[in-house]
């Protein structure tokens, strides 16, 4: 490795993606710096984005004790008055941790934390400014990453006030709970608080400009959450435009194309997000975002400057933490020379509204469209001894099977747990197993896992009679 550099890698952003591809490229034995603001360490993901929203639906699912009204009634509370501190203690408590499990691992690992903002001023150049007048200094790298994510996108004509109108950013600084609330953008950011603000009880009234929300899932799946948040006394908008929002010292009116207007004590917005290039000087780099400040990379996360790399949501789709992980690994070992193996197709998507939703491999829709025969096998939480245990009556879990080879094409769930047990099916179907493994398998008991076996045996009972009746 040449000396002519201050470091063998320098990353912009630490993020899920920044932070692992620091820590792989440490790993290789690089000297690797990592830069990002003082408070914003571990990015998006631990300070305002995945980890302060998921802690935010425990602390929404334990006081409200939605979780256990099947068993103890619809008026059970553990806390009868939540305020907005008995929510945010755990979501800062989760965060600071979180921190500093980051800033470790990155100590650990001998990698420098320069804290700043970071902007090119060559190719291999970074300046790096931090927040006090007199903290500036420029760094080079040999390779560099960049993976400074995303921020929420802001409708120019809305008027974003930090406290009756807000981002989804900005909702973890909320002083009271919302008696009403409108959430714009029927997205799986503004579905998830949505839905946890309906739990805490506010009179949630979601506007989507689209006809139809969370279309890339499951669509049974998708009406059974809509009949829980009606249920929880949410109101759905869909095919309707927000026109404009005004605020007065009482509240929020937000009136839409349709004429409608809607009175409610705040409005958040949820509207897609923007990639964070503007502050990069791409140009002094070579390069160029699109309109959405997006980057555009090959398949080893290489940009159109050969050894500059980008990962994370700044490349767009599919914008997971989980996977942003995994492309920061893969670009710091591309740099390098390390051999690795792409990322499996088969990508789990979670979605933590109240109930939770998740799925891997193909939909309903999508093996209709491509004319793909499967079956279905189904099985209800309610039908499980564990679905009973824990309270859980409408939990589901849906498999598809080609009838052709009886191999898994799709697992599909909603209700508790969803998010951990989709990875028994993605393992089945990355290995391109059959059905009957799970039939042949013992699953512990009581365990919600057991709804793989009763869906396995749904579907192959299912194939079976078609055997039969076909003669
Ligand atoms: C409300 C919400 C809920 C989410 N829930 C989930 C979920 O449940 N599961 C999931 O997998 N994903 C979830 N996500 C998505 C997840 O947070 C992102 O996919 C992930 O954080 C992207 O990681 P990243 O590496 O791109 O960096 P990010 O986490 O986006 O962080 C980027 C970092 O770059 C820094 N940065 C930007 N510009 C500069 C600069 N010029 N110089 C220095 N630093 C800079 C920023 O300060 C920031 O710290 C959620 C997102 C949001 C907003």
């Amino acid at each position: 490795m040449s000396s002519e550099y201050d470091y063998d890698l320098v990353v912009i952003g630490s993020g899920p993606g920044g932070q692992k591809a620091a820590i792989a490229g440490a790993k290789l034995g690089k000297r690797v710096a990592i830069v990002d603001k003082a408070d914003m360490v571990g990015g998006v993901c631990v300070n305002t984005g995945t980890i302060p929203s998921k802690t935010l639906r425990e602390a929404v699912m334990y006081l409200t004790g939605m979780s256990q009204r099947e068993l103890y009634g619809a008026s059970y509370r553990v806390k009868e008055d939540i305020t907005i501190s008995d929510l945010l203690a755990r979501t800062q408590h989760v965060i600071g941790h979180e921190v500093q499990v980051v800033r470790a691992q990155l100590h650990r690992n001998q990698v420098d934390l320069l804290t700043g903002t970071g902007s090119f001023t060559g190719p291999h150049s970074v300046a790096v400014e931090g927040a006090h007048r007199g903290e500036h200094r420029v760094i080079s790298g040999e390779k560099i990453v960049i993976a400074t994510g995303t921020r929420p996108a802001r409708p120019s004509q809305v008027d974003f006030d930090e406290a009756r109108v807000l981002d989804s950013d900005e909702v973890l600084q909320l002083d009271t709970i919302p008696s009403s609330l409108v959430v714009v953008g029927a997205g799986v950011i503004g579905i998830e608080y949505a839905s946890m603000f309906a739990a805490l009880g506010s009179r949630v009234t979601v506007v989507e400009q689209r006809e139809r929300m969370l279309d890339f899932c499951d669509s049974e799946i998708v009406e059974s959450l809509k009949f829980h948040l009606r249920d929880l006394a949410v109101t759905f908008r869909f095919g309707e435009k927000v026109v404009d929002v005004s605020v007065s010292e009482q509240g929020t009116v937000t009136t839409l194309a349709s004429g409608k207007r809607i009175a409610a004590e705040a409005v958040m917005y949820s509207a897609g997000r923007q990639g964070c290039t503007e502050s990069l000087n791409l140009e002094a780099a070579g390069l160029e975002a699109d309109h959405r400040g997006r980057l555009s990379v090959d398949g080893s996360y290489r940009t159109s400057v050969e050894h500059i790399y980008a990962v994370g949501d700044v490349i767009g789709f599919p914008a997971l933490a989980a996977t942003s992980m995994d492309q920061g690994r893969l670009a710091a070992y591309h740099a390098f020379g390390e051999t690795a193996n792409e990322l499996s197709g088969l990508q789990p998507i979670g979605i933590y509204t109240i109930p939770e939703i998740s799925y891997c491999g193909a939909t309903e829709a999508e093996l209709t469209s491509s004319s793909v025969p499967y079956e279905v096998g189904l099985a209800r939480y309610r039908e499980l001894a564990r679905g009973q245990i824990v309270g859980d009556a409408y939990g589901m879990l849906k498999l598809l099977v080609s009838t052709e080879d009886r191999k898994l094409l799709g697992v599909h769930l909603f209700g508790t747990g969803a998010t951990d047990l989709v990875h028994i099916g993605q393992a089945v179907m990355a290995c391109g197993g059959t059905v009957d493994y799970l039939v042949d398998t013992v699953f512990n008991y009581p365990t919600l896992s057991e709804a793989y076996k009763v869906a396995a045996l749904d579907a192959t009972n299912k194939i079976r009679a078609l055997g039969r009746f076909g003669g």
